[in-house]
């Protein structure tokens, strides 16, 4: 640490499927990082390349470690002997990390320069989420948030709504719910909450999406913000609205809140934002759900966009990446909604009956190696 004393981390990688491609996911830092959590995340990555048939198997990676607390040089030295530790289970053809929860653009940059310097060769594509400059992929950071307005679009057409008069609440403001929030308004949705993790904001009428993201930059919370009322994260699930989007974290909406909620459509920006039980009351009050596994996949598909660049040195225009992820992502949601009515299951079902289907009919094909 940077006052000279040494403090020990614990980290994890879960690879969960290779059936399919290299494993692929995320790597996260916070204090409540388990080993259950990360495999929980690992297969949905497995489940989530799949249902957008992306080449890729699942994994995920996590330190416990409270990065708001650390200095940057301390999170340098914590994520190169992180890589350093990973150096045989890593790799373009094996496993690609990305960021997740707390890791950006620098943390990928680390892992790359860490994982070059062991194989004396610069090897981009050994992580997705680095810089631009670093041979990123353009069009990364929002991939999440506009993969988001994709679904929802395509869902808000398929109930008969209007975008103008559709209102929608955010829980989260970071690279998902942040970045879904101000697409969402400026392709003409009425976003009228949204929250940091210290709580949220409201205004009925409508929130002025830059405005509130330029309060959240200078001031680091949205406490205070003075032209709305404040919401705590719980209530703001409860809020009256017709889109909501979790983009948070794992269990926030349970069987103690699922009857409350009032929105038409969930669309799930988090990873497990939904616990079990809560998913059958949803589905008796006839909520339309786009599974977390397809709605917050277009960061994993853009990812696999900035991993063929990497591979083949030749990069895209932003219009090209934004368009080849619309026609992914739409492509997807019919797919699950097809899936849904054909076998009469809701969209969560469906989502894995199809991931499941791919995975095992490329593993049938493989055979056993004996
Ligand atoms: N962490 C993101 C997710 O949960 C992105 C993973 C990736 O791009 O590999 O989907």
């Amino acid at each position: 640490m940077d006052n000279g004393h040494i403090e020990v981390y614990t980290g994890y990688r879960v690879q969960h499927n290779f059936a399919r491609g290299p494993a692929k996911g995320g790597i996260r830092y916070a204090p409540d990082v388990t080993l259950d959590e990360v495999r929980a995340l690992a297969a949905w990555m497995t489940w989530k390349c799949a249902v957008v048939n992306i080449p890729f198997g699942g994994a995920k990676g996590g330190i416990i470690c409270d990065p708001a607390q650390m200095s940057k040089g301390e999170l340098e030295k914590l994520t190169r002997r992180y890589t350093a530790e990973l150096i045989d289970f890593i790799g373009p053809e094996r496993d690609v990390p990305a960021p997740d929860m707390n890791t950006n653009e620098q943390t990928m940059a680390w892992i790359m320069d860490t994982y070059s310097m062991h194989a004396r060769h610069t090897v981009t594509a050994v992580v997705t989420g680095k810089p631009v400059d670093l041979s990123g992929s353009k069009g990364r950071i929002e991939a999440t948030g506009r993969g988001l307005l994709i679904v929802v679009e395509e869902a808000v057409k398929k109930l008969g709504l209007k975008p103008s008069n559709t209102r929608v609440v955010v829980q989260g403001s970071g690279n998902v719910g942040g970045v879904a929030a101000k697409l969402m308004h400026q392709t003409g949705y009425k976003v009228i909450a949204l929250s940091d993790i210290y709580g949220g904001i409201h205004n009925p009428n409508g929130l002025d999406i830059p405005d509130v993201m330029a309060y959240l930059e200078k001031h680091r919370t949205l406490e205070k913000y003075p032209n709305a009322e404040a919401v705590s994260n719980m209530d703001l699930l409860e809020l009256d609205c017709e889109v909501l989007l979790p983009a948070a974290t794992e269990n926030q909406i349970t069987s103690q809140n699922a009857n409350k909620i009032k929105c038409r459509i969930l669309a799930e920006g988090a990873n497990g934002p939904t616990t079990a039980a809560a998913d059958d009351i949803l589905e008796r009050k006839g909520v339309f759900v786009i599974p977390d596994i397809l709605a917050n996949a277009g960061g994993v598909t853009c990812s696999y966009f900035e991993w063929v660049q990497d591979r083949m040195g030749y990069f895209w225009k932003e219009d090209v990446v934004n368009e080849r992820l619309k026609d992914i992502m739409v492509e997807s949601f019919n797919d699950v909604v097809k899936y849904a009515e054909t076998h009469g299951v809701n969209n969560r079902i469906a989502a894995y009956m199809l991931a499941i289907d791919r995975v095992a009919y490329v593993t049938r094909l493989r055979g056993i190696y004996a």
